[in-house]
């Protein structure tokens, strides 16, 4: 289970609307959403893997620790949310270093993964793997392996492959069905269709495809009271605010249904294999 800590104005659909300098002027939500998803998770006894921007964690070092201290792993999602793809090496380095200094100080854990925003990881800058290695990440969750508007490499594996430079990629699941992957991995799909649906694809990849099921949500997700964004497109509206009113529930049931744990350990055999393998040929 993961869950991408970040603001309600900082996802990339919203950021040809509001400039990040606005970003500090906006009233924050992810506090108090974070509270409710701790208590959540707690209810249902659930670990769950928190990748979390370095903005984030220099303004709420309080609700960092605190996530630690209820045994979660807190993992990374960069520092100012910017895709990978549309960033250059040497910036996406900046940003990764920044972003785990940051999240190590404050939640007193070494920080292992990493989640490029917008999963913006694919056939195009696949160099982005030898950055996270190089600052120290052992594995990323940013590759989907589906097509979509905004990102995906349908081609790539649909579950964890190590990519050259011994980062274990663990890529947000997807169902294999008529020839084509398909999201199953929460995100908005989780509010629009019915849960049945979701639960189905889950049970479907534990069973057939004998894999663990990687889920992930946003805090604004389970928050129909957050301001809306009113000058955005209908499409980026639509995606953002369908079912909001939902999302909380159908979590309820979704923890209730399935057995939940934190990246680290869930795969925890995966990546210790990776380690010590020293050949860098996959
Ligand atoms: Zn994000």
């Amino acid at each position: 289970m993961s869950i991408d800590v970040e603001d309600y104005f900082q996802v990339a659909a919203f950021a040809p609307y509001i400039d990040r300098e606005r970003w500090n002027s906006m009233p924050c939500r992810v506090e108090r959403n974070i509270d409710r998803i701790l208590e959540l998770l707690d209810r249902h006894q659930a670990r769950a893997t928190f990748f979390t921007l370095g903005w984030i964690a220099e303004r709420y070092p309080a609700m960092i620790r605190e996530i630690v201290a209820r045994g979660h792993e807190l993992a990374s999602h960069g520092y100012s949310h910017a895709r990978a793809s549309e960033q250059t090496p040497a910036a996406f380095r900046e940003d990764l270093s920044r972003a785990k200094a940051l999240l190590e100080d404050t939640g007193g854990v070494a920080v292992r993964g990493y989640r490029a925003p917008s999963f913006s990881i694919g056939a195009a800058n696949l160099w982005a793997h030898d950055v996270i290695a190089e600052t120290g990440h052992a594995y990323s969750s940013s590759v989907y392996p589906i097509a979509h508007d905004h990102y995906g490499m349908p081609q790539a594996p649909r579950f964890a492959w190590r990519a050259p430079s011994g980062v274990v990629e663990i890529p947000p699941s997807s169902l294999r069905l008529l020839g084509r992957n398909l999201p199953a991995s929460g995100g908005g799909y989780f509010r629009l269709l019915p849960y049945p649906v979701s639960r189905w694809g889950i049970r479907r990849i534990n069973e057939r495809d004998g894999e663990p099921c990687i889920f992930y949500f946003h805090p604004w997700e389970i928050d129909p009271e957050q301001p809306r964004i009113r000058q955005a497109n209908a499409k980026a509206r639509f995606r953002h605010y369908v079912n909001l009113e939902r999302t909380a529930g159908r979590l309820d049931r979704l923890l209730r249904d399935f057995r939940w744990g934190r990246v680290d350990e869930v795969f925890a055999t995966r990546l210790e294999r990776a380690a010590s393998t020293t050949d860098h040929v996959q």
